[in-house]
């Protein structure tokens, strides 16, 4: 089969190397990919948001499979562009990915199927509205722009006058664009996080293995929120009990609710859960795998991905096809200077090969792109050091050994991914 890829991070190098392991892969191209995915997949220069550039794209090389790694071009009906044609893709329609693409159709869409999440004070389409509804809010209370806005849009108010300014900044002088036109007030929910994401086809749905994303920028989860600065993955992580619990009250609901609002919804469909003391609650959905998330999850994949795509594509998705590696896996990201504040790109990155041979390691590129013969940094995120090992303790020693053996000028990361790793809980 002939496969188009569309994004360029770190989730779509994971996929980009795992698609190509299989021997049903007989091309695969990436649009636009980046420096580490150009060493599995031909790279095509597309802007990946860009639907008319897409299917531009696809009317010229005409893939078998398209996959769809970012939310954007999905959001922007890729999939939907796709169908009219009759040109297999993996990846929701439009109307199926707002539930990532507007917070409130999402949030509403729990609420009307009673699937256990954060309870809303009210979605405000002003700024004084918005204001003046602090007056009835418990602190901090989490604050959120209804539209994509590149990881920006949620903020933890811890009292009114920041709230006043994160409602300034996004309704009156339109820091984050359009996908603040809104706003919506929620509870604060207190707990640990887990990523539970799964495939579906429509009707069946299979279970990616759990994770745990960090996205605070510095160890003991300080400081801004990034792209996600680490995950890994253990089976820990989901006892059998709390399992139970998020299939029967979070995601079968969820699938039921899809088909009796009418919306069909096949590929990746990320549910972000907190463990909360009253019992698991979903903080948001997202159309797509996460990153890092998935260069975890592809780590433990020990089965065909391009196989089980084809199958979704066509509507018959198999679970008993998704094996996994027993034991654990962990994603170290190196990030820029500065990131995810203002930082420098064009440093070059050496011990690429040294990292790569650590045994269980793959060196999985987000931001890189290749400058004459050098690997450069291009973007914030750079790499995703991947390891996996027959314990969560083992990924982690080999991730952190390789990572040490990589430079370039202001990288950073976190020391501590995995290190507060605690077993799922979802009392109730
Ligand atoms: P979201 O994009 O909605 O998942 O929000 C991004 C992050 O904000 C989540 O991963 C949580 O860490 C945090 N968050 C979102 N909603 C809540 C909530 N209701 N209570 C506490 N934290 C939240």
């Amino acid at each position: 089969m002939k496969v188009l890829l569309i994004g360029g991070g770190g989730r779509e190098h994971a996929l980009a190397w795992k698609l190509k392991q299989s021997s049903r892969v007989e091309k695969l191209w990436c649009a636009p990919g980046n420096a580490g995915i150009a060493a599995e997949a031909e790279c095509l220069k597309v802007d990946s948001g860009d639907v008319a550039a897409i299917v531009a794209l696809a009317e010229k090389i005409r893939p078998d499979l398209t996959v769809v790694g970012p939310e954007l071009p999905l959001v922007n009906g890729i999939a939907d562009a796709f169908a009219l044609r009759k040109w297999a893709i993996v990846g929701p329609t439009q109307e199926a990915a707002r539930l990532e693409g507007s917070k409130i159709f999402s949030k509403e869409f729990l609420q009307r199927h009673n699937i256990p999440t954060a309870k809303m004070y009210g979605a405000y389409d002003s700024a004084e509205k918005a204001k003046a509804a602090l007056k009835n809010v418990k602190w901090p209370v989490v604050m959120k722009a209804d539209g994509l806005c590149a990881g920006k849009g949620v903020f933890l108010a811890p009292d009114e006058k920041a709230a006043k300014n994160f409602i300034s900044s996004v309704m009156e002088k339109q820091e984050l664009g359009a996908g603040g036109a809104r706003i919506l007030l929620e509870e604060t929910l207190e707990g640990e996080e887990l990523s539970f994401i799964i495939l579906t086809d429509g009707q069946r749905y299979a279970a990616l293995v759990p994770t745990r994303d960090h996205k605070r920028v510095l160890d003991g989860n300080e400081g801004p929120n990034t792209g996600g600065m680490g995950a890994y993955s253990s089976d820990e992580l989901l006892p059998s009990g709390l399992r139970e619990k998020i299939v029967a009250r979070i995601v079968e609901p969820t699938l039921r609710g899809l088909a009796a609002d009418g919306i069909r919804y096949q590929g990746f469909l990320y549910i972000g859960v907190m463990l909360t003391a009253s019992g698991p609650k979903v903080l948001e959905f997202n159309c797509r795998l996460g990153d890092p998330e998935t260069q975890a999850i592809v780590a433990r994949m020990d089965f065909d991905l391009m196989e089980v795509l084809a199958n979704l594509a066509a509507e018959r998705l198999d679970a008993s096809k998704l094996k996994w590696k027993s034991g654990a896996s962990a994603c170290v990201v190196l990030a820029s200077g500065g990131y995810p504040g203002k930082f420098e790109t064009g440093k070059e990155i050496t011990g690429l090969r040294e990292a790569d041979s650590v045994r269980g390691v793959k060196v999985l590129h987000a931001g890189t792109k290749c400058d004459g013969d050098k690997i450069v940094t291009s973007g914030g995120r750079v790499l995703g050091v991947t390891a996996s090992g027959a314990t969560l303790g083992d990924a982690l020693g080999r991730a952190y050994e390789a990572a040490q053996k990589i430079h370039f000028a202001g990288a950073h990361y976190r020391k501590d991914i995995g290190a507060h790793a605690s077993v799922g809980r979802g009392d109730d």
